[in-house]
């Protein structure tokens, strides 16, 4: 996502769908905890399963199990679901007593407090080997840009309630900036298992787990690696319990394999879709549709249809180097939102070329027949050209002289 993209969402609160618009990919907790143990992370053993498939769990034998729903939020432990079962971590010691729980939370949207207020559909649980916790701990690696680079962020007081106690007892936490270039050694790893609380043969492990996560949070581009509780155990080890790991978008050339991980049944399908053919789609909550080419000229766009008291209900920024068929594509996906009442296409051809833009509308509307006004508004390279691919379609558009006429157009229309 483009660095105006970025400054666009800062500037627009009304931009609900703040996730979508800073790309960054993120793992459900099984996903995590596999590329923690291929790093040598010590995690609990683990099965999962889903609607369909339960057959994993029939070779899978402990004395005591948990059972934790899969979305792509925390708070789960203290989360309900949409049919009143509370708690997205449940333990038992029969295995026959799974099946009921899970019947509970297959399928039904559990709400915690960082899911929107509907909940998030349930589709996969992890079945983990419960271990006997005797401390909780806090451990999260971040690129953070007022370091210029990644901080760790620790606290003896982890477990459920962290965000209480970085609202109420501040000193609990502790930043250490990590010099990228320097790394973390022995002893920068051994201040932190300090302050962590963790002592002698916890201490030694503790060091060796940091050290490992570090490595792997640049290993993999992480944004972000939050370890929740990062806990002892009565059997004297340290293991992670709980792990949510952010990737860098710009890292996905390198990142191969993480990135094909990524579960889109969450997102916005048609977020999704402008993915597909490398447009960024943004969800917004008015009525008008917006085609346009660059974060700068959306967010004049925004401002524009504002002054005439529209509101936009998205926009589909095509970017530079655009083809036909994306235009068409663009073109297909803003359509098919139920609230655009009428779509304002709004492009400055510096790089772009703008019969391009008007042969992908020409096409897209043949294919889609538009039954809501569109408006056009083309300025730049090949404007003329394009003018004159739009008149002679025969289709029912109206050209705008200008971005103030368009806009005006556009809102005038519904
Ligand atoms: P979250 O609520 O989404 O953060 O999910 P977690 O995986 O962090 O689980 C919530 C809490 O359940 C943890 O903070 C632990 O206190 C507890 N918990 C999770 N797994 C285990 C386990 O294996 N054994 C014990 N005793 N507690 C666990
Ligand atoms: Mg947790």
């Amino acid at each position: 996502m483009s660095f105006l993209w970025q400054r666009l969402c800062l500037r627009s609160p009304e931009i609900k769908h703040l996730k979508y618009f800073v790309r960054n990919l993120n793992l459900l907790e099984y996903q995590s905890k596999n590329l923690l143990r291929e790093h040598g992370v010590a995690i609990q053993n683990f099965c999962l399963l889903d609607k369909e498939d339960k057959s994993q769990l029939k070779q899978f034998d402990v004395d005591e199990y948990v059972i934790k729903a899969q979305i792509l939020a925390g708070g789960r432990g203290k989360g309900h679901f949409n049919n009143g079962f509370k708690g997205g971590v449940h333990f038992t010691k029969e295995k026959k007593g799974i099946e009921e729980i899970t019947n509970k939370m297959l399928g039904f949207n559990l709400i915690t407090k960082q899911t929107p207020k509907d909940g998030i559909p349930v589709k996969k649980i992890m079945i983990a080997e419960s271990v006997n916790i005797t401390r909780e701990t806090y451990l999260c690696i971040a690129m953070d840009r007022s370091h210029n680079g990644p901080v760790i962020i620790a606290s003896p007081a982890g477990g459920v309630d962290i965000e209480a106690v970085a609202e109420k007892t501040p000193n609990l936490i502790k930043n250490t900036p990590i010099d990228i270039f320097e790394g973390i050694d022995e002893e920068k790893a051994g201040e932190i298992a300090d302050f962590l609380e963790f002592k002698g043969v916890f201490r030694e492990k503790a060091i060796k787990e940091i050290i490992k996560l570090y490595k792997m949070f640049l290993k993999l581009d992480c944004t972000q690696l939050e370890i929740n509780p990062l806990v002892e155990t009565d059997k004297g080890e340290v293991i992670s319990v709980d792990a949510k790991l952010n990737f860098d978008d710009n890292a996905k050339f390198r990142q191969r394999e993480v990135f094909e991980m990524e579960d889109v049944t969450e997102s916005d399908p048609r977020e999704v879709e402008a993915a597909s053919y490398n447009l960024n789609y943004i969800r917004m909550t008015g009525n008008i549709g917006c085609l346009v080419n660059g974060a700068g000229l959306a967010m004049a766009t925004m401002d524009i249809i504002k002054l005439h008291g529209g509101d936009p209900a998205n926009f589909l920024d095509v970017g530079g180097s655009v083809k036909e068929e994306q235009v068409a594509a663009a073109f297909k996906i803003l359509t098919a939102d139920d609230n655009v009442k009428s779509v304002l296409v709004n492009v400055f051809g510096g790089i772009v070329n703008c019969a391009i833009i008007a042969n992908g509308i020409v096409n897209a509307m043949k294919s889609i027949k538009l039954k809501i006004p569109l408006i056009v508004r083309l300025e730049g390279t090949n404007a003329e050209e394009a003018r004159g691919i739009i008149r002679s379609s025969g289709l029912n558009i109206q050209a705008a002289q200008d971005l103030d006429d368009a806009a005006s157009k556009a809102v005038k229309s519904i």
